[in-house]
């Protein structure tokens, strides 16, 4: 079931109690809230699906989670016991960032998706290889790249920032910032614009990346059985904005 106004589900959870003189004004009878005890995807219903329809899924997750209706999950024991194989719909490489909460960005519950994260979320061998897991083997039929405004990661490579294991991650980043300068000139991590133009860049160039360096992708996406998409995450709103090249 779904809970209208998150405000109500927080209160209930007793997360919002400055808020429980105006909600106790409308009671809310816990009794009859039922959370959705999900059923795990199946191979069967995950073979069914098209990579337009997982995106399509995945947009109508964002706007429940726009509109504060995200689906009130119940992860019992139970639930975690039936999920005893894997058969997700997509995979997210997404930044570590704590204030992009991917699966609830797209109201997804357990078995629904992957999601592998790094600081800038950039590709190599290792998201690669989980890439190539989700989508060859586990049957994932969408991968999504999805950067976020205010990122640290990018606003770190714009400055060359050099401390220790960071100074070499960076470097995944670089070549985003040194395209953008190409157009641009020269910005600083202070410049709000040319961040965004980097995180944007930075997502596209992670797409090129894994079409370059994944011929076992490219080939799932040559069938038309994959899909490989872009976006940013909107930090004020909590909207996937989705990316041309
Ligand atoms: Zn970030």
């Amino acid at each position: 079931m779904r809970i209208t106004k998150l405000p109500t589900l927080l209160f209930l959870f007793g997360t919002l109690s400055s808020a429980a003189s105006v909600v106790a004004a409308e009671p809310t009878d816990i009794s009859k809230l039922r959370p959705l005890r999900e059923r795990v995807l199946t191979q069967a219903e995950q073979q069914a699906l098209t990579p337009d329809k997982v995106l399509e899924m995945l947009h109508a997750g964002n706007q429940r989670f726009l509109d504060g209706t995200l689906t009130l999950r119940d992860h019992s024991a139970q639930v975690r016991k039936a999920a005893v194989g894997q058969f997700p719909k997509a995979i997210i490489l997404s930044c570590v960032d704590s204030r992009v909460p991917v699966e609830d960005v797209f109201d997804r519950g357990i078995g629904d998706i992957f999601v592998t994260r790094n600081a800038g979320n950039f590709v190599n061998v290792d998201v690669l290889g989980g890439m190539e897991f989700a989508c060859k083997v586990a049957g994932a039929k969408l991968i999504l790249v999805m950067g976020h405004e205010d990122c640290g990661a990018v606003k770190g490579a714009i400055d060359n920032v050099k401390l220790g294991n960071l100074t070499a991650m960076l470097k995944n980043i670089r070549p985003s910032v040194r395209q953008v300068e190409k157009v641009e000139g020269e910005g600083t991590s202070s410049d709000e614009q040319f961040v965004q133009k980097v995180i944007a860049r930075n997502v596209l160039d992670a797409i090129a990346n894994i079409r370059k360096q994944s011929p076992v992708l490219v080939d799932l996406e040559k069938q038309g059985t994959l899909k490989i998409v872009g976006a940013v995450y909107n930090m004020d709103s909590g909207a996937v904005e989705f990316l041309e090249d």
